[in-house]
């Protein structure tokens, strides 16, 4: 099995401060918060960025200012921007633009579907247009599926050409619109693949830690963090991003599986050195 990559998704779109006070919501708090994750053993960071209210925005100077803090103060890891847009307020022209301040990855999300109360548009244009800039600006894609369709949709748009080997693939689950958190389901979600292609999975809520942990005895690897679930246990909130990963990690070592280092994961990712 390849050495485990534990992502880190400090923010994402949905909790609060009034959630939780731990999630860090500034650019600042982001990036120290990844710095945190990162001496624990997290090799890769998947940022959303908010404004000065907490609101989720696709601001390029607040990614470029995470990005800059976090390569500041020396941390190697893996930068992966979302490209989501939030809770649909941004213009495609605005999420494609993500892709032009070229992180490592930037995240491709492989369709259409309803999420929580609102509806996520990836049309297929739009995606053809996202798996075109990152060809063009050398930034890997980390194509979210949500659904099994969305895998189909993925191997549709590599076999166009569109996205270079190795494929990474996040396989979210628990998603209300998208494929409910089970053994069974995440099973036929990896058999659905591309042979070869390194895969990763993330689940929502208290479903976060069993499905990173399947996926860290299948070979898999795993995301962790705040954006995905707030909880450290029942009825008590997770106080960083770092608690969390420092688990997946204890959790990785217990079955066995190494800790990818930033440039361990560049290399199962087919990323060039950092520099
Ligand atoms: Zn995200």
């Amino acid at each position: 099995m390849d050495k485990l990559i534990v992502s880190v998704a400090t923010t994402g779109s949905w909790p609060t401060k009034q959630m939780t006070p731990y999630v860090p919501t500034t650019p600042e708090e982001i990036a120290s918060s990844a710095i945190e994750a990162w001496r624990e053993g997290a090799s890769i960071v998947h940022i959303h960025v908010r404004d000065d209210d907490g609101k989720v925005v696709c601001d390029p100077e607040r990614y470029r200012r995470v990005m800059e803090l976090i390569r500041q103060a020396g941390c190697d890891m893996v930068v992966n921007l979302s490209t989501s847009g939030g809770a649909g307020g941004a213009s495609e022209e605005a999420r494609l633009a993500v892709v032009d301040l070229r992180p490592d990855l930037a995240s491709f999300d492989a369709g259409s579907m309803n999420f929580g109360e609102r509806v996520f548009l990836n049309s297929p244009d739009f995606l053809v247009r996202l798996a075109g800039r990152m060809m063009e600006k050398r930034v890997k894609p980390e194509i979210e599926c949500f659904d099994t369709g969305q895998i189909d949709n993925a191997v549709r748009i590599i076999n166009q050409g569109l996205i270079d080997p190795p494929y990474w693939f996040q396989i979210v689950l628990g998603v209300k619109g998208g494929a409910s958190p089970s053994p069974r389901q995440l099973l036929h979600m990896v058999d659905m693949l591309p042979a070869g292609a390194p895969w990763s999975v993330c689940a929502v809520g208290r479903d976060q830690l069993p499905m990173n942990t399947m996926a860290i005895a299948m070979g898999g690897h795993a995301r962790t963090g705040l954006e995905d679930n707030i909880y450290y246990k029942k009825d008590e909130l997770a106080h960083s991003n770092a608690q969390l990963v420092a688990r997946v990690v204890r959790i990785g070592r217990e079955l066995g599986r190494e800790i990818a280092s930033p440039s361990d994961a560049r290399s199962i990712l087919g990323r060039p050195p950092l520099g």
